[in-house]
């Protein structure tokens, strides 16, 4: 096939002990999946069914440099697990979901919080608050043949060294399984879509200069240098 333009480059992550990538087609977004993180952001816990949105395949950013985004003067940090599916489908049971992971990875779904609140209190689309450029910051993807089905496993993001975020990924409201089928009977779920499976409480600003350590016990670690944009 041949394009009038060079064709955009697939977004990929690389895939922990091989020398292999995952291509990745979409990324998706769960809000408020932890109940002290809805606490935090005003709301009322309790089990209201999830909502998603979405992020640019080309928002992740493998590199170890976060250039402070333009137009905000609020980026928060969310650590967050990211689930890899190999398969998909629609309307998918829960009990069939996790033959569609392929693997786990540490994200950081980076948000403008100012303009998030704006969008939200005139009820506009959330796109430039939660989908800007490398708002997504990924480690590398760990196999769920190497560590098996995850449904524990602690969950932390520190900042210069100092931790604001810590809980556990059993502290979902919906776990990994039933967010797979809650978001497959809204969109076909294909081979290369991630998930970003929400954030637990200790959200918070950012600051040119600072470093952030993310990690999930048996995924992996996440460091990241907070950048001034030249
Ligand atoms: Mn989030």
């Amino acid at each position: 096939m041949s394009f009038v333009i060079a064709a955009p480059k697939q977004a990929s992550v690389p895939v922990k002990g091989t020398h292999l990538r995952f291509p990745v087609r979409r990324i998706y977004c769960v809000g408020r999946n932890y109940h002290d993180h809805v606490a935090e952001m005003g709301g009322i816990p309790g089990r209201e069914p999830p909502f998603f949105f979405q992020k640019p395949a080309d928002a992740l950013l493998l590199d170890e440099n976060f250039l402070y985004p333009s137009a905000s003067n609020d980026v928060h940090h969310e650590v967050e697990l990211v689930v890899a599916l190999h398969s998909g489908g629609k309307n998918l049971a829960v009990e069939d979901a996790s033959r569609h992971i392929y693997g786990y990875a540490v994200g950081i779904d980076m948000t403008r919080r100012d303009l998030q609140g704006e969008a939200k209190k005139a009820g506009k689309p959330w796109e430039v608050a939660n989908a800007f450029d490398h708002s997504a910051p990924i480690s590398g993807i760990t196999p769920k043949a190497d560590i098996g089905l995850l449904e524990r496993a602690s969950i932390s993001l520190h900042v210069n060294k100092v931790q604001r975020q810590n809980s556990d990924i059993s502290e979902m409201i919906w776990s990994v399984t039933e967010i797979i089928s809650e978001l497959s009977k809204l969109f076909e779920l294909h081979a290369g879509d991630v998930i970003f499976t929400g954030t637990p409480s200790g959200v918070g600003p950012l600051q040119p200069g600072e470093r952030i350590h993310a990690a999930i016990e048996r995924v992996g670690e996440l460091t990241l240098q907070v950048c001034k944009p030249s």
